[in-house]
């Protein structure tokens, strides 16, 4: 088995493209490619392009219908249709859709194909992540789901546990959907609360369907959560599940818009500890899934001042080189986001807080805290279905 990690990269994926004044401008992906090499960290990875992934591989969780739709938008986007998501605010049809969203979910398969068979130990696709599309919907910014695919794909290749840990600032109800009813399948999502941010779902009664009780975990955290409550939720919920559930592969979704400069959503975490999480799940998955760890990107719409800084510390992590928080942002990387964006890049690769503090959940909760209680919630509702203590 190679220790070399993967990271999956084909320029085209910049081609994801909602138009002009929508926020997932892909300016994020060709920042974020070109900061990795920049840091040097090209020497450490493989850098692959999968190929797009075809119809056979897209039907692993979407409808036909819905495919086919996506396509006609893609082939003719003046003829999108709303009732598939297709054309709306926040998924606006563009020329090229399908090719473009596929060849994305492409490299989450390649991923997951490259770790399952060993060919690498760790692989990242920082333009996957969108969790957000449903087998039969685009929905949130997303068309084909090529988180759900990856695992879909482990799957197909005989895989019998997968896990799955979305720490994005939104539910990953898309995900969830694909494996409802799969007990092969526990996804894990950490997220602001359905009562204050889309896509008002996530709340910790769901659990899985009765085929699959308790292979769904969502921890709903009040809007305005910083660092050591983030920290706190995540070590006091995942690693215990992931520990008693063994997986054979981690698929982890990394959406960057829990920071607090995020414009779509209201938690308030640093860099610091979305890279603390990051080396967290790398630790995870070591310890539980001999390493086999699927790494993905997500939302993020701090384009410049926070997603390429968070998925380089991603790259670098599974590359076996992490980069130091203190370390300067190089310049020449600087000077072509002024060029790019006439916006000034930060000058460090940290917001300040690191080390972050955090207190553990064994050394005792407050239940008149509103995030203990949000922790609660979900053990409260999970944990029994999963044979653990509350
Ligand atoms: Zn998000």
């Amino acid at each position: 088995m190679s220790g070399r990690a993967q990271l999956m990269w084909d320029e085209a994926v910049t081609g994801y493209d909602f138009g002009r004044d929508h926020p997932m401008d892909p300016v994020r992906l060709a920042l974020t490619r070109s900061l990795v090499g920049a840091l040097g960290l090209d020497r450490d990875v493989n850098v692959v392009a999968a190929k797009a992934a075809g119809e056979s591989t897209l039907r692993l969780v979407h409808r036909e219908d819905y495919i086919d739709a996506v396509r006609a938008a893609s082939a003719d986007p003046g003829s999108a249709d709303p009732s598939y998501g297709l054309g709306t605010i926040d998924d606006p049809a563009f020329a090229g859709m399908h090719e473009v969203s596929a060849l994305i979910a492409g490299q989450s398969v390649g991923a997951a194909e490259a770790v399952w068979r060993g060919e690498a130990l760790h692989a990242v696709n920082f333009a996957g992540g969108l969790h957000h599309a449903m087998p039969g919907a685009a929905s949130g910014f997303c068309v084909y789901n090529d988180a759900a695919l990856a695992i879909a794909r482990l799957l197909e290749l005989g895989a019998e546990r997968v896990a799955y840990i979305d720490v994005d600032v939104h539910h990953g109800d898309g995900v969830q959907a694909a494996f409802w009813e799969d007990p092969r399948v526990l996804t894990i999502s950490l997220h602001e609360h359905p009562r204050t941010l889309f896509p008002q779902t996530g709340w910790p009664e769901e659990t899985g369907a009765a085929s699959a009780e308790g292979s769904a975990v969502n921890v709903a955290l009040p809007a305005g959560t910083g660092d050591a409550g983030w920290l706190r939720a995540f070590h006091a919920v995942v690693p215990e599940l992931i520990a008693h559930f063994r997986p054979q592969v981690l698929v982890t979704q990394h959406g960057a818009d829990t920071h607090f400069e995020d414009p779509l959503a209201h938690l308030a975490v640093s860099l610091d500890a979305q890279r603390a999480v990051q080396l967290a799940c790398h630790e995870l998955a070591h310890e539980h899934a001999d390493g086999r760890w699927v790494a993905l990107g997500g939302g993020g719409y701090a384009v410049v001042e926070v997603v390429p800084r968070s998925w380089s510390h991603l790259v670098a992590i599974a590359a076996g080189r992490p980069v130091e928080p203190t370390t300067p942002v190089p310049d020449e990387w600087r000077r072509q986001v002024y060029a790019r964006t006439r916006e000034s890049a930060p000058h460090r690769m940290t917001d300040g807080r690191w080390p972050v503090p955090w207190a553990a959940w064994d050394e005792g909760y407050d239940p008149a805290d509103r995030l203990d209680q949000a922790i609660l919630a979900t053990r409260r509702a999970v944990f029994p279905l999963r044979g653990l203590l509350p």
